[in-house]
């Protein structure tokens, strides 16, 4: 059982920093390449198990392990976000963690960071470990193809939305592990 804590000088009043306000058009945005790699990793795995019932139950579970990775930093890493319950959160995860968890000190949003990211990483891999041998066994175009689209998404442009556009402002980057180090990739996109 996961067990959340609550700390005691957490507060919904706690001041807000003056920061970008995001439309639901651009959260939406935003979201986009999460949902893309889930999609296509689902697909991934769908196509490299021949359309089987497993290749079916993988793609499902990938998708449910997405979605599930996607609610778990909302609970674990947003409530310590700078930018928790605001509107410059810029995928809206913050809006929807505040209906889950209170405010948390935002001095520990990089240790929560390190520690919870990692759930999420294995999202970047699981496709590419599972397709890469399939295509290497018995080649197939279709699924070469796929597997490029999705290193695209997962690795190239879910990182630069994030780096270039949604984490640019954010006034807790210099705290961040995914902005300290640029130079380094990483597998986090809120
Ligand atoms: S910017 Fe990232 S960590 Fe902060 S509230 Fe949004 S999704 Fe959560």
């Amino acid at each position: 059982m996961v067990n959340i804590e609550i700390s005691d000088n957490n507060t919904d009043s706690q001041e807000k920093p003056s920061m970008r306000e995001y439309s639901p058009a651009q959260e939406l945005f935003h979201n986009i390449p999460y949902i893309g790699m889930t999609v296509l990793g689902a697909i991934v795995l769908g196509v490299a198990l021949g359309g089987s019932i497993w290749g079916i139950i993988a793609g499902i579970a990938y998708i449910l392990y997405g979605l599930a990775g996607a609610l778990w930093i909302m609970i674990f890493v947003c409530p310590y976000c700078a930018y928790w319950n605001t509107r410059s959160c810029p995928c809206g995860y913050g809006r929807i963690s505040a209906k889950f968890r209170k405010k948390q000190p935002i001095e520990s949003f990089s240790e929560k960071f390190k520690k919870h990211i990692p759930v999420i990483v294995p999202l970047w891999f699981i496709p590419v470990l599972v397709g890469v041998p399939f295509v290497i066994r018995s080649f197939s175009w279709t699924l070469l193809v796929l597997l490029v689209v999705f290193a695209l998404d997962a690795f190239v442009i879910l990182p630069l939305v994030s780096r270039k556009h949604g984490c640019k402002g954010c006034p807790q980057k210099e705290s961040c592990p995914w902005m300290k180090d640029k130079s380094k990739p990483s597998a986090f996109s809120q």
